[in-house]
């Protein structure tokens, strides 16, 4: 049997969005549960790669295509191509993924000389058929023909200026007519052929057009920036369906609407509509829209039956719908549904009230949030001290508040953006092609369309602050400026939105940090319970403690020491210790520091308890803590310069015997600095490595120094006897960094053991606490089975560990060929960012497994940076870590991926 391509709407798998794309398969599923769909079918994706791969429609499908034709006529009672009653349909893109905007869509095919006059008579509106024929021969030339739409606006407007009339509603059939017969001569002008009369080849010609779009610019762009790989959505399938107008007169209208507002997540109507108008006036954001509620005056009995239709929408999907429709002559048809895509907080709050109103499980909840879009809850919003007034308003598009220097077209954007710049790209509206300069803003401006426009569907869906129709905003691109009654905004000029007021700055106004809702809290508890893994943070400090805290963490996963020594009353003392001549020196620096870290650590212990604190020993190179040797060299030459002029002026005052009379500072003094920093150069010079990040650092250190270690060691045990005489339960670990092999631990070990008596008889208390390696060489994974023998915890640190298996210095690697390589698709991600589970994966699952039969209970954490991404984590807990750790602000976000990763592993 031959292979089939083309399924109607009552036949297709409303299941199978790989063969139907997402729209396809859903069209099929609305009819088949009753639904008012127009009648239909789908030519499959399937038809669509082996389309685009042979240049060449498959055998066969024009023929099966021919015979849905005829049973939409059978359906419709019109006929395709007929001169009385014709048949009208749209072509329509839809692959597997929700790409709005991405890919092609033609109106009203079927119209030519013939069957306009039919279409005419029908409806007995002479406008509303010049109107269809118009729309048709543009959007088909456009897409199908590549005609530029600039040659068909330029023929609009003129006629438009020879009427008189500044809108489109203001032009009458003889205008509209004139307008179509001057679009067919743009069309043959720029293809130098005729408009396409027959139908059967426009739909043909149509097919061909939406599958070439699957391979189009900015269809690619959007695969590649939202990571869709062909398992995800492979080609695009082709829906034709009849048409069903909105347009045909005041019983008609045409809207879109969320199931829920896509906003905040609250359960209602939410939408906007126009009456007399087509789709895509609404989407276009052409004419600005009303909100849906109005419609319930306005025509009562179709506003209940888009609450049923909503009702029977979400009901059946069981997730927030985004839908369209069209009502013709009071007729309601829904036009297309799909899985809305909102924002972060109305993602979480829809998710917690869905499951509350008994629509969801608790599974359902927590897997229908995207971990990492909870970052967008991290976005900052403007302070509400300031007193700024508005410069503009508009519609509170997509929530969030973004400063940046006005941008008037998406390249531009794109130019600066690429160069660091925050921008916020203001247009008149939005169209597709300007995808490009959406990922570069920070946020988006427009003067016209509605919360359902591209502008805004597209920014919220990225996560990105937009303001829409501010009407009061005149752009003028081509002069790269804008208006706003007497004030101009020039490119350049800073601005700021807030996409959750719809207000528009000028200047730059204050964030602040948003608090955690309420539902994000009961949906962060529910992910508690059902994760696995534990969730750390790395945090160093004690205030870096109570934030990890804010956010939810169980512990500190890593607490890097050496970051405590950054604060400006200790650098001094910790430069001292590295200067020192002798141990004698070197002891009397590291006296100083230890009630300075052992304090440190108790805060920290305390803050946290019970919960476990990780504290790694030293780890970086010495000479992180100098300055460098350039920066030595240029102060020691000002301050030669300057002990000339201190001599050049105590002889001065010598000679005109004014001495005792100068406070200034004497030779010797001088003499006592330039010594000091030439000492430093001295030791910056000796510490020199050509590679320090595989140098002298981690437990090198901490052997050919093993002072500073016991240091640090005493510091931890003596703040962990001191908390646990005043009652307070306190988890400690003590993490050795750079581990290779066990001996190293076992002298550090030895170390640790001695301390431990020594201060457990002088506290009169027994110790509780953890010792343990990081596992961060390449080495260290391949003698995993020892180091579990002495060590009782691993963490993996995927910093290094990336960094060694790769060969890739983790300084350098991001800043130079990285990127080329993920561009390039040579890398498929940036493995500092997304654990490279092929390579450094495989290393840590052989560590794991190593690592465990020598010590089944083993403890296992990973602290790299990858620590806190979603995908990593799911691998993580599939060889069996124990908790993953990361910082602060990604705490939620590490959260829910354990959840999830644990309801996907089930
Ligand atoms: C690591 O290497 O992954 C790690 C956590 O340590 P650091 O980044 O401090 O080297
Ligand atoms: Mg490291």
């Amino acid at each position: 049997m031959s292979k089939k391509y083309v399924y109607s709407f009552s036949e297709g798998d409303g299941k199978n969005k790989h063969l139907l794309g997402g729209k396809g398969a859903n069209l099929c599923e609305m009819t088949q549960i009753g639904l008012n769909v127009p009648p239909g079918f789908v030519i499959t994706t399937e038809a669509c790669l082996e389309y685009l791969d042979r240049k060449a429609l498959p055998a066969g499908v024009l023929e099966e295509v021919g015979r849905h034709v005829q049973l939409l006529e059978e359906k419709t009672g019109k006929r395709f191509g007929g001169e009385h009653n014709p048949l009208l349909v749209s072509v329509r893109s839809g692959s597997a993924m929700s790409m709005p905007g991405m890919m092609d869509t033609i109106l009203n095919l079927g119209l030519n000389a013939t069957t306009l006059p039919g279409l005419i008579k029908q409806t007995n509106n002479e406008r509303f058929g010049y109107d269809a024929y118009r729309r048709f021969i543009q959007l088909f030339g456009k897409v199908a023909l590549s005609v530029p739409d600039e040659l068909f606006d330029e023929e609009f407007d003129e006629v438009k200026r020879q009427a008189g009339v500044k809108a489109d509603v203001g032009l009458n059939a003889a205008h509209l007519k004139d307008v179509s017969e001057r679009f067919l001569r743009v069309v043959h002008h720029h293809t130098g052929k005729p408009f396409p009369s027959d139908v059967f080849e426009q739909l043909e010609i149509a097919i061909k057009a939406v599958f070439n779009s699957w391979m189009g610019k900015r269809a690619i762009d959007y695969r590649r920036e939202f990571h869709i790989t062909p398992d995800m959505a492979n080609g695009t399938a082709v829906n034709v369906v009849t048409m069903v107008f909105g347009n045909m007169g005041n019983d008609c209208a045409t809207g879109v609407g969320f199931t829920r507002n896509p906003g905040t997540g609250e359960n209602e109507m939410f939408g906007e509509y126009l009456v007399n108008a087509q789709g895509e006036d609404v989407v276009a954001g052409i004419r600005t829209p009303k909100p849906v509620h109005e419609m319930k005056e306005e025509m009562p009995e179709l506003y209940r039956q888009l609450v049923e239709l909503r009702d029977k929408l979400e009901g059946h999907y069981k997730e927030v719908q985004d839908y369209e429709y069209t009502i013709e002559k009071s007729t309601l048809y829904c036009l297309q549904t799909r899985n809305g895509k909102m924002n972060a907080t109305a993602m979480v709050r829809s998710s917690v009230e869905m499951f509350n109103e008994g629509l969801i499980d608790r599974e359902r909840a927590l897997l229908r949030v995207n971990p990492d879009h909870l970052e967008q809850l991290l976005h900052p919003c403007l302070d509400p001290s300031h007193h700024q007034k508005p410069l503009a308003q508009g519609l509170p598009a997509s929530p969030g508040a973004a400063s940046g220097r006005c941008v008037f077209d998406a390249d531009q954007a794109e130019i600066l953006g690429r160069a660091g710049q925050k921008v916020i790209l203001v247009r008149e509206e939005t169209k597709p092609e300007d995808i490009h300069g959406f990922f570069a803003s920070q946020g988006i401006l427009t003067s016209r369309g509605g919360k359902t426009s591209h502008a805004a569907v597209v920014a919220r869906g990225m996560g990105k602050a937009c303001v829409a129709g501010a009407e009061g905003i005149k752009v003028h691109s081509r002069s790269r400026q804008a208006t706003i009654g007497d004030i101009t905004l020039r490119e350049g000029d800073i601005i700021t939105i807030d996409g959750s007021t719809g207000d528009v700055y000028l200047g730059e106004i204050p964030t602040i940090e948003p608090t955690f809702s309420e539902e994000l809290k009961t949906l962060l508890a529910w992910a508690d319970e059902t994760a696995q893994l534990k969730v750390m943070a790395n945090a160093d400090t004690p205030v870096a403690a109570q934030l990890a805290l804010s956010y939810g963490a169980m512990g500190i996963g890593l607490c890097r020491t050496e970051r405590m020594f950054n604060a400006t009353d200790r650098l001094p003392i910790v430069v001292e210790m590295i200067l020192a001549r002798n141990l004698e020196e070197r002891q009397a620096a590291l006296d100083k520091l230890l009630p300075i870290q052992r304090e440190d650590f108790k805060e920290i212990f305390t803050i946290m308890a019970p919960r476990p604190v990780t504290v790694r020993l030293l780890d970086p190179p010495m000479h992180e803590f100098l300055p460098s040797e350039h920066q030595l060299e240029d102060e020691l030459r000002a301050l030669e310069q300057y002990r000339t002029v201190v001599r050049g002026r105590i002889a001065a005052f010598g000679a005109l015997n004014l001495a005792g009379t100068s406070e200034n500072v004497t030779e010797e003094q001088v003499n006592a600095v330039i010594a000091k920093k030439e000492l430093m150069l001295r030791k910056v010079r000796e510490l020199y490595e050509v590679n320090p990040m595989l140098g002298h650092r981690g437990v090198r250190l901490g052997l050919t120094y093993p002072e500073i270690y016991e240091m640090q060691i005493r510091g931890i045990l003596e703040a962990t006897a001191q908390c646990q005489k005043e009652g307070i339960q306190v988890t400690p670990e003590i993490m050795v960094p750079q581990v290779i092999t066990s001996q190293e631990l076992r002298l550090v070990k030895e170390s640790v053991d001695k301390l431990r008596a020594e201060i457990e008889s002088r506290y009169g208390t027994k110790l509780s606490f953890r010792f343990g390696s990081m596992i961060e060489t390449v080495r260290a994974c391949t003698r995993a089975h020892e180091l579990a023998g002495i060590a009782e915890f691993f963490s993996f640190g995927t910093n290094d560990l990336t960094q060694a298996t790769f060969s890739f210095s983790r300084e350098d690697a991001e800043n130079k060929f990285l990127p080329l390589y993920t561009e390039h698709g040579i890398l498929h991600d940036n493995p500092f960012e997304v654990l490279d589970v092929n390579g450094v994966g495989t290393l840590m699952q052989m560590t794991v497994e190593r690592g465990r039969q020598t010590k089944s209970d083993l403890k296992v954490g990973i602290c790299g940076e990858q620590g806190g991404h979603p995908a990593s984590i799911r691998f993580c807990q599939k060889i069996g870590l124990n908790y993953v750790s990361c910082s602060a602000p990604r705490v939620p976000i590490a959260r829910l991926a354990a959840a999830h990763a644990q309801l996907l592993a089930q």
